[in-house]
C-alpha cells in the first residue's frame, strides 16, 4: 500500500520509512504540514501516519482540513506529548488512531495493518478468494493451503486487487500503490506482475477488463 509519511525528525522518519517499507508499503516521507497537503492533493494514499508537531501548519490542523475536504482516509497521529488531552483532541478531529512516542516500529506496522484492513471494510486479517489465501501481516500467500512464493510487488499487486474484489483497478492505481516519488515507473510493469501472478496462481483469478484494468471478482 502507498503511504504518506510526515514528520520533521529526520532519525524519526528515516527509521519509520524503513520500518514501514519492511512491512511492504511504498512510503512518501514529507517534513512539513504544507508539504502534506500539497502531497495528498496530488497523489492517492492509502493512508496517513501524521506527526502533530510540524513546522508551517499542525498536524492537528492538517488533519481537520483532511476531514474538512470530505477525505476519508485513516490517519494514525504520533505524538510525543503523553499528554491525555493531546490524543483526545487527534481522535476528535478525525484521527483513527495514535501512537505516543517513543513507539516499536513492529507496534506501528500492526496498527497500519489493523486500519487498513478497516478501511477496506474487513474484521479478519486474512484476504481469501477460492483456494487462495493472503496474510498481509506475515506476508505469506497460499493456494490450496500451499506456500506460493510472490515477490514484494506482486504480493502488493494481488493485495491491492483482493481488497478492492470486485472493483476495476486501472494501470495507473496499481502502479501507485507500487511507486513512490523516487522510483522510475517500468513501463509494463504491471502487465508483468499480472502475467506472473497469473503464473503461480492460476489464469481465472485476475480478470482482464479491456480498455480499463483488471479486477478480481467479489465471490470466488
Ligand atoms: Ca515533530
Amino acid at each position: 500500500m502507498r503511504l504518506l509519511l510526515v514528520e520533521d525528525d529526520s532519525l524519526l522518519g528515516d527509521g519509520i520509512r524503513a520500518g514501514l517499507r519492511l512491512a511492504g508499503h511504498t512510503v512518501d516521507w514529507v517534513k512539513d504540514g504544507v508539504a502534506a497537503q500539497l502531497a495528498l492533493e496530488a497523489e492517492e494514499y492509502s493512508l496517513v501516519v501524521l506527526d502533530l508537531g510540524l513546522p508551517r501548519l499542525s498536524g492537528l490542523e492538517l488533519l481537520r482540513w483532511l476531514r474538512q475536504s470530505g477525505e476519508t482516509l485513516p490517519v494514525l497521529i504520533l505524538t510525543a506529548r503523553d499528554t491525555v488531552a493531546d490524543r483526545v483532541k487527534g481522535l476528535d478531529s478525525g484521527a483513527d488512531d495514535y501512537l505516543v512516542k517513543p513507539f516499536d516500529l513492529e507496534e506501528l506496522a500492526a496498527r497500519v495493518r489493523s486500519l487498513l484492513r478497516r478501511s477496506s471494510g474487513r474484521a479478519s486479517p486474512l484476504l481469501t478468494h477460492g483456494e487462495i489465501t493472503l496474510d498481509p501481516a506475515a506476508h505469506r500467500t497460499t493456494r490450496n493451503g500451499q506456500a506460493v512464493e510472490l515477490s514484494p510487488r506482486e504480493f502488493a499487486i494481488l493485495q491491492r486487487l483482493m481488497e478492492s474484489a470486485g472493483r476495476t483497478l486501472s494501470r495507473e492505481q496499481l502502479e501507485q500503490s507500487l511507486y513512490g516519488w523516487n522510483e522510475e515507473v517500468e513501463s509494463n510493469a504491471v502487465e508483468v506482475h499480472i502475467h506472473h501472478l497469473r503464473k503461480k496462481l492460476g489464469t481465472e483469478l485476475i480478470r482482464t477488463v479491456r480498455g480499463v484494468g483488471y479486477m478480481i471478482d467479489k465471490h470466488g
